[in-house]
């Protein structure tokens, strides 16, 4: 015997007012005989009296009776809605009938899913048959929409405007190139490393016309990154262009480069105007993207035709695009949101309007680029759209955004007046594999932004460590299948076989593991809930925090390394904690950062170092990541000595980066550029001091 309040005192638990002291659930069984009680005349009867409120978040109370087992579940209402209990009614009755049915089963093979939820989760969700022509690639699907109408606009760069019929005949001469000169053939790999221009698309157009495979590569890659996709893609052939041919002729010498820019002459005067013989089948590469990589290299993800005609299809139909849009082209083209821009105007017959990478990068001038060129959809990150800080935008009547959570005040915002879609999906199931179209009226009874219902032709399942269906609301990892799914990543058949899996549910069909934390909600969408492992999403650049530690480790003077996202949405920042080698200093961070800079793009360069004595560790012997300290005050300094503020105009300047980045002691001389990853941040300092200081100081670009 001993008092409850007493074995808290003493067991000297944390005390959390949201729940109780030991444990959360109780399980009563009611077995003593139910005496018949009787007071002279009085009968009594047992009544069960209303209950207030819960004494724990779950109660279940089991009675024997001469029926049977008799079971109640008393539930706190703040945490658990009656559909979510009533559900759970009958999972508590499919898992006794499945220990009954067969005792012997692990435990992991037993049933928790009565044959309805089954059926809801196997089907009625992932109901998503559609017929789309299947049996086309996508150069078919584009040349289709261009025989359909020729003269109508379809890509804007700068002073250049192409109709369908231009575009098309300079892509058709770029494929006759490369098939009579460089011999390229289906599943063969052409790399393009362009600036932003109209030259991409009809680079891409080009290369899918001429059979092979498309790889882009950043104008800006670390050489070192460059050279490793070119080489483990064996790509045939880079395509640059005037501002890039040199970087590009350096990072692969032996490999065929063509600058396009000014399509060469003996291309624009030798090669065929029409289109060539298709060489390339459905079930051929249409493109690989590299993404980041756990194990110190990035992956390259290879999609086929087939995927790339399904993702466009859908997309065409369930965002509503029409021959009257236009729809702006934003993202990098090396992320596959660049694919969605491109592919799902040109199979619409919409107009693609290429914005230039200033323009972009400056608040004004991305908003002016929006109201002048009328732009009628976005299609951008939720970080993209941040920068836009709410503007009415009256020619836009359709935003989607993808890659990373949406940002519940701007869907607020933009859904009273326009479509707003949140796209889910990694670039493993053919840029997005759900969508949701957020409906204002519901927004208030949502805890969180939904991503949606499975694409047409594609699956969504919800499972737990066991490979079993989860129940609607609880959550397990996203798994899908269906025409997206990627051909796998080259090169790496273990990594493959490791995410996608043979399908539990569909034999002979493949299922991809997103690593995404998600749940089933009751209407069939799914609701997004974070990472399992350490991947990253920076203002929607993927990044593995393993592929930066590799690299961090590869410094002679670092012995361990972890890097953490602290901080949410448009303010999270790359952390590195980092121990030295016995006996040896860290480098300063500027130090660090130029070593990670050779061979880490921009977006995966850490705003802060921290040096550690040694890494926190859990009881289980892993980094203990949740324990590592908050990083502003222990960051390594830049090396760079503090210059206080010299005059007003500075004083002022100081306090607006120091308020925008939430830290202190700033200096006039500190390079806030070079600190990488505040890019966006930079952007509202520079529109918050256009604001304010507009009269004072002329900005240059
Ligand atoms: P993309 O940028 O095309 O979405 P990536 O392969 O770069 O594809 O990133 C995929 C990952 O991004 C997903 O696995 C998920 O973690 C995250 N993600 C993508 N879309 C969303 C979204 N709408 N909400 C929350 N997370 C998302």
């Amino acid at each position: 015997m001993y008092p409850f309040d007493r074995l808290v005192g003493e067991l000297d638990l944390p005390r959390d007012m949201g729940g109780s002291a030991l444990f959360d659930v109780m399980l009563v069984l009611q077995n003593n005989e139910q005496a018949h009680l009787r007071l002279g005349d009085l009968e009594l009867v047992p009544e069960n009296l209303p209950v207030a409120s819960s004494k724990f978040d779950l109660t279940f109370t089991f009675k024997e009776t001469p029926t049977g087992l008799h079971a109640d579940i008393e539930y706190s209402t703040d945490l658990f809605k009656a559909d979510r209990i009533e559900r759970m009614f009958g999972h508590l009755e499919a898992l006794i009938q499945s220990v009954l049915a067969d005792p012997n089963r692990t435990i992991d093979r037993l049933d928790i899913l009565p044959e309805a939820e089954r059926q809801l989760l196997l089907h009625d969700f992932n109901d998503t048959r559609a017929e789309y022509p299947l049996d086309k690639t996508i150069v078919q699907c584009f040349e289709a929409q261009v025989a359909q109408a020729p003269d109508r606009l379809a890509l804007v760069f700068g002073d250049t405007c192409l109709t369908y019929r231009a575009l098309n005949e300079q892509a058709n001469q770029l494929a006759h190139h490369l098939r009579d000169v460089y011999k390229v053939s289906p599943d063969d790999v052409v790399a393009l490393q362009l600036e932003r221009s109209e030259w991409i698309v009809i680079a891409i157009f080009g290369v899918l016309k001429s059979g092979a495979a498309y790889l882009p590569i950043a104008p800006e890659a670390p050489k070192a990154r460059a050279a490793y996709m070119l080489a483990d893609s064996k790509a045939k052939l880079l395509l640059a262009d005037a501002a890039t041919e040199a970087t590009a002729r350096d990072i692969a010498p032996g490999l065929p480069v063509l600058a396009l820019e000014p399509m060469a002459r003996e291309i624009a005067a030798k090669s065929p105007l029409a289109d060539p013989e298709p060489l390339a089948g459905t079930r051929n590469l249409a493109y690989i993207i590299y993404t980041s990589g756990s194990t110190g290299q990035p992956k390259g993800v290879m999609i086929e035709h087939r995927s790339l005609v399904n993702f466009a299809n859908f997309a065409v139909q369930a965002y509503g695009f029409s021959p009257k849009d236009r729809v702006l082209q934003a993202s990098t083209y090396t992320f596959d949101t660049s694919v969605e821009e491109i592919f799902t105007t040109l199979l619409s017959g919409a107009a693609l309007f290429v914005i230039e990478q200033e323009t972009l990068l400056s608040t004004d001038g991305f908003l002016r680029f929006i109201m002048e060129k009328q732009i009628s959809i976005l299609d951008l990150t939720p970080a993209l759209l941040a920068t836009l800080n709410r503007a009415e935008l009256p020619s836009v009547h359709t935003i989607i955004t993808g890659g990373d959570a949406a940002d519940r005040g701007d869907v607020v915002f933009y859904s009273q007046k326009k479509r707003y879609i949140n796209g889910y999906g990694p670039t493993e199931g053919t840029v997005i594999s759900n969508v949701y179209e957020v409906d204002a009226s519901q927004l208030a009874d949502m805890s969180s932004i939904p991503i949606g219902k499975p694409n047409a032709n594609t699956e969504g399942y919800v499972l737990d460590d066991f490979g079993q269906l989860q129940p609607i609301g609880i959550a397990g990892e996203l798994c899908v299948s269906g025409l997206g799914l990627a051909r796998g990543y080259l090169n790496q058949p273990e990594l493959t076989a490791e995410k996608f899996v043979p399908h539990p549910f569909q034999p002979g069909e493949r299922l991809y593991k997103t690593g995404d934390l998600a749940r089933w909600l009751p209407d069939g969408n799914l609701e997004f809930l974070g990472r399992m492992d350490h991947q990253l999403k920076i203002r929607g650049y993927r990044i593995e925090a393993g592929e930066i530690e590799q690299a961090l480790l590869s410094h002679p003077s670092v012995s361990s390394a972890v890097v953490v996202g602290h901080g949410s949405g448009g303010d999270k920042q790359l952390v590195a904690y980092l121990v030295a080698q016995a006996g040896q200093a860290l480098p300063e961070s500027m130090e660090l950062r130029s070593f990670l800079g050779q061979t880490l793009p921009h977006y995966m360069l850490p705003g802060y170092f921290v040096e550690m004595e040694v890494l926190p560790m859990t009881t289980s012997g892993k980094v203990d990541r949740k324990a590592l300290p908050a990083p502003d005050a222990s960051a390594i300094g830049t090396g760079s000595e503090y210059v206080a503020p010299r005059n007003a105009v500075e004083a002022q300047l100081v306090s607006i980066w120091e308020q925008v980045l939430g830290r202190e002691g700033i200096g006039v001389e500190d390079n806030f550029f070079a600190l990488g990853g505040h890019s966006l941040r930079a952007l509202r300092v520079l529109s918050l001091i256009q604001q304010r200081l507009a009269s004072q100081i002329k900005l240059g670009s």
